[in-house]
């Protein structure tokens, strides 16, 4: 039995194939770059969104950014099963990268802030739909 009281949930879960494929997103938080405009993308795109250009290739984005908007969703599900307030949040990855969705951990979520500086830590957000756990990207406030 583990250790915490988790659900395995029938609905709403990812499949395995779609986990594998994206894992160097998740994990690294790669991206694409257009090789003809220049436009980043996040999560990975085979065609260029701005001019339809097939010239893309995989950018590894920068782990650090700026938090741009955010809010607190009280009925997220925690990747360790309990219901608890999480600080939903737009971040403004450094240099030409997109902004990009994501949650800020080991913080109260109500003092996320805009203006904020994060970095990327790798933590567990949902169980796969055969069991595995999944883990992806989320952010913490630098220096604090
Ligand atoms: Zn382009």
């Amino acid at each position: 039995m583990p250790a915490i009281n988790e659900p395995i949930y029938q609905v709403a879960v990812q499949s395995t194939a779609k986990a594998w494929r994206e894992r160097f997103g998740r994990y690294r938080l790669m991206g694409t770059v257009c090789n003809d405009c220049g436009t980043h993308f996040y999560p990975r795109r085979p065609v260029c969104a701005r001019c339809r250009s097939r010239n893309v290739a995989d950018k590894q984005l920068p782990h650090t950014g700026t938090v741009v908007a955010h809010c607190v969703d009280n009925f997220a599900l925690s990747g360790y099963g309990q219901q608890v307030p999480i600080a939903c949040v737009a971040i403004q990855l450094d240099g030409m990268a997109p902004v990009i969705m994501s949650h800020v951990v080991d913080i109260d979520p109500w003092q996320v802030k805009i203006g904020d500086r994060v970095e990327m830590v790798v933590r567990r957000v949902r169980r796969e739909s055969n069991g595995n756990y999944q883990y992806s990207h989320k952010f913490r406030l630098i220096g604090k």
